[in-house]
């Protein structure tokens, strides 16, 4: 299966000068919504995780499924304000200006191993921002896991010392 065959490339979204990674023509092909997860649960079975934390919202998607295949938790990590319980927050910066994203102080507990997905890792800023909270909450960070890695942004610089997984790079736009 040529995962890379099924992303498409969508130009200036959601602004100009972006090349968007569009993974719906992949979630809508069985075959290769199938093999992509596969890969995923095959990672994530030697990490041995008790949870997954996906980020909202593409990492929602195959961090369900693989979090059902291992038999394990899901957890989101959601934008501002749309996590209704008591929750922990970090900050990051952006090119321009700054994001916050949520966990809710619960989800996570001491000593959980935990894999974060998402569906892409690009300057690794919210994957980054994601271990520190699953850290504050006294969890480990056992695997880190996309679909797509943008190599020529430096994500991995990010988040170096983790266990990082992608099924597919790309070396320039
Ligand atoms: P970053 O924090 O820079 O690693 O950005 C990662 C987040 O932004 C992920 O949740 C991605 O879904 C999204 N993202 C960033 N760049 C792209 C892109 N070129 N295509 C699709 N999604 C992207």
């Amino acid at each position: 299966m040529n995962l890379k065959e099924q992303i498409r490339d969508v130009k200036d979204f959601p602004k100009a000068g972006i090349v968007f990674k569009d993974i719906t023509t992949l979630l809508k092909n069985p075959e290769a919504l199938n093999y992509a997860i596969d890969e995923l649960y095959l990672c994530a079975k030697e990490a041995g995780v008790n949870k997954v934390v996906g980020i909202e919202s593409r990492g929602f998607i195959l961090g369900g499924a693989i979090a059902a295949k291992l038999g394990v938790g899901f957890v989101p990590v959601r934008k501002p304000g749309k996590l209704p319980a008591e929750t922990l927050k970090e900050t990051y910066s952006l090119e321009y200006g700054t994001d916050t994203i949520e966990i809710h102080k619960d989800a996570v507990s001491e000593g959980d191993k935990v894999l974060l997905h998402d569906d892409l890792l690009a300057t690794g800023g919210t994957a980054r921002a994601a271990c520190n909270l699953i850290e504050k909450l006294g969890g480990k960070v056992a695997q880190v896991s996309f679909i797509i890695e943008l190599n020529f942004l430096n994500g991995r610089k990010a988040i170096e010392g983790y266990d990082i997984r992608s099924l597919i790079s790309y070396d320039s736009e």
